[in-house]
């Protein structure tokens, strides 16, 4: 399996590179925020939990999270493997995903870690929250709030994979096309390396 952790701050540009690698490499693709926002739509349960976490820019409870998660995984039994996209976004998340996986005989493959400035992340997120409408795109303190728990709680994650030799850094700035050819790169080369 090619088990893909697409990594990187709000507004690096997981969800947009992740839809394009899907297909090119015939993953699924799992993104927790998006996940997150249909159960907000379809007011779930879950929906109604994450809601407050999520407009206030702070991270849903990490065992909520790893449970939908799974789930969803399990959800796909014949996939070739996975694009995870906003997880693992805390340490434990990242355990969590690592014992699931080996129950399952697998493991991820490589983290791929976008690269992006900070100013430049506050312009595409102000951006994107004019064209989705997404509330927590829209407010600047939210979006700031995001950033600061990205620091603060995810960015440790990066260590996680690069003690297991599985980090890599690939520059976010750039057109869509050349980032995705930079992260299809180096998705070829691991893939010849093993
Ligand atoms: P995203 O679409 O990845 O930017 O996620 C939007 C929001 O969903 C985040 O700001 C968090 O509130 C929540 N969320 C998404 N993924 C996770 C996760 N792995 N752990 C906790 N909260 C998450």
């Amino acid at each position: 399996m090619l088990n893909i952790v697409l990594f990187g701050p709000p507004g690096a540009g997981k969800g947009t590179q992740a839809e394009k690698l899907i297909s090119k490499y015939n993953l699924v693709h799992l993104s927790t925020g998006d996940i997150f926002r249909a159960n907000i739509k379809g007011a779930t349960d879950l929906g109604t939990l994450a809601k407050s976490y999520i407009d206030a820019g702070n991270l849903v409870p990490d065992e909520v999270t790893i449970k939908m998660l799974e789930a969803e995984v399990d959800k796909n039994p014949n996939a070739e493997g996975f694009i995870f996209d906003g997880f693992p976004r805390t340490t434990p998340q990242a355990e969590a995903l690592e014992k699931f996986l080996k129950g399952k005989g697998t493991t991820i493959s490589v983290m791929l870690a976008l690269d992006v400035s900070e100013q430049e992340l506050i312009k595409r997120l102000l951006l994107r929250g004019k064209a989705s409408g997404r509330a927590d795109d829209a407010n600047e303190e939210v979006i700031a709030n995001r950033i600061k728990v990205y620091n603060e709680q995810t960015a440790v994650v990066a260590d996680f994979y690069s003690v297991q030799n599985k980090f890599q850094k690939i520059d976010g700035i750039g057109s869509i096309d050349e980032i995705f050819e930079r992260l299809s790169g180096a998705i070829d080369n691991y893939k010849v390396s093993i």
